[in-house]
């Protein structure tokens, strides 16, 4: 396969991980190319299972070489303990097999902070932050108030680099917020203890993509989160601070030129939703623990349960349009198994007209979802391999969202194991 993208189609928690790890057999390189330690993939594979933040999930596959690009939001700290706990379950990470952009702009001690205080000042009015520090940090990166990892390796310039910004952040944090300003002492310290360690990891990456690109590799963008969560097309406030569109990608990735063939969309047969915002088809009581607890359905950085619901097709629909999907990958079907109906909103209800088109963020609190209930399969399909073998209330199901979506859904996911997996080609 050539250049591609494995990107999010709805809230985030879709299972890119999983099919990340499922498809680097044909990458040479994986790159993650925005976000930060804000989510989790999961995955499972012959070397254990693993909650990935920052870390690209390719690091499983021998030979492969994975990137840190500088449109993530890097955190030396959170980085360096995921580090260690992948290398204690037995991976080996190296220089060779990880890569850190020296563009990459450093999420500093003082943006979890900021998270945090801002999250409590909005109390009841939140926005549900994970509290990494990502939306500070990208209000930083953009206001030029960051530094960039490559200047680990010019300690005298980045001390004073980061004195000037921590006198600055020191403002807001004391005349803002009341709290306690930080010092040079803790900065020193953070260096020490968490920079440090990653500093052998940092370099010029556009070269290596460069290098790998002209080598004709074949390179994967990894995304975060999905369609619905992007600053600039999703729902707007309650996205990340970053592009998780497949568009993004070269520029976050470090490979501005790089042209991309395939955008794989990665979409959940349900719907779930981590944190605020308007979720129009949210499921609630007995009904929605159920599927909660068939599908696991609790944050892998958090640990909150994720409200849930039954597949949104206009969302879905949106977000494959904005990702500008080549094929979709559908998962986690076999927690439908057993449910004698399974309810699909097919459009939705906004000032008592029938829609189709995914609403300004502002008018879906008045969207009311359309139901559709389609027959389900009551045997467990996890060990099905070919999509022959699958129930024919399942075909259908599957058939109708590929209709309704526009959009060839090529992979079938039936389990979270690396070869769970029914691919149609
Ligand atoms: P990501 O951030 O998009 O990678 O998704 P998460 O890791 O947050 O959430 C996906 C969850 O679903 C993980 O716990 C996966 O192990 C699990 N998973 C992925 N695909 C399947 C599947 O087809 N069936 C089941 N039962 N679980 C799956």
């Amino acid at each position: 396969m050539s250049n591609c993208a494995i990107v999010g189609i709805n809230w985030g928690d879709e299972g890119k991980g999983r099919m990340v790890d499922l498809l680097t057999e044909n990458f040479d390189v994986v790159v993650r190319y925005q976000g930060g330690g804000n989510a989790g993939h999961t995955v499972i594979n012959e070397y254990g299972k693993f909650a990935l933040h920052l870390l690209p999930s390719g690091i499983f596959r021998e030979g492969v070489v994975n990137i840190l690009g500088n449109g993530v939001a890097l955190d030396p700290q959170n980085l360096w303990l995921e580090m260690q706990e992948v290398i204690r379950q037995g991976i080996a990470l190296t220089p060779d097999n990880l890569k850190i952009s020296d563009r990459a702009s450093l999420l500093l001690p003082w943006h979890r902070a900021l998270d945090e205080l801002e999250e409590m000042r909005l109390a009841d009015k939140k926005y549900g932050s994970t509290k990494q520090g990502i939306a500070p940090f990208y209000a930083d990166k953009y206001q030029k108030k960051t530094v960039l990892a490559g200047e680990l390796f010019y300690p005298q310039k980045l001390k004073s680099h980061l004195a000037e910004l921590m006198e600055w952040k020191n403002l807001t944090l004391a005349g803002v917020y009341g709290a306690e300003p930080y010092t040079v002492e803790q900065l020193n310290e953070w260096i020490e203890a968490y920079c440090e360690n990653v500093k052998p990891y940092i370099c010029d990456t556009g070269k290596v993509l460069k290098d790998a690109q002209h080598g004709g590799k074949s390179i994967l963008f990894e995304a975060q989160l999905g369609a619905l969560r992007d600053l600039d097309y999703g729902i707007h406030p309650y996205t990340t601070s970053s592009n998780t569109t497949a568009a993004y990608a070269p520029i976050g990735s470090g490979l501005p030129s790089a042209k991309i063939d395939a955008v794989i969309g990665v979409v959940k047969a349900y719907s779930t939703c981590v944190g605020e915002g308007p979720f129009v088809c949210e499921m609630f009581g007995e009904e929605a623990e159920m599927l909660r607890k068939a599908g696991a359905e609790y944050g892998a950085k958090t640990g909150r349960p994720r409200r849930v619901g039954p597949l949104d097709i206009v969302a879905t629909r949106y977000g494959t349009e904005v990702q500008g999907t080549t094929e979709i990958a559908l998962t986690k079907l076999d927690v439908l198994s057993g449910m004698e109906k399974i309810p699909v909103c097919t459009h939705y209800l906004v000032n008592g007209e029938e829609m189709d088109e995914f609403p300004f963020p502002a008018a879906l609190a008045d969207a009311k979802p359309v139901i559709r209930d389609f027959d389900g399969w009551q045997c467990d399909i996890s060990g099905v391999r070919n999509w022959e073998e699958l129930p024919a209330e399942a075909r259908a199901y599957v058939s109708f969202i590929e209709e309704a979506i526009g959009c060839r859904i090529s992979y079938v996911s039936v389990g979270p194991e690396r070869d769970s997996i029914i691919i149609r080609k």
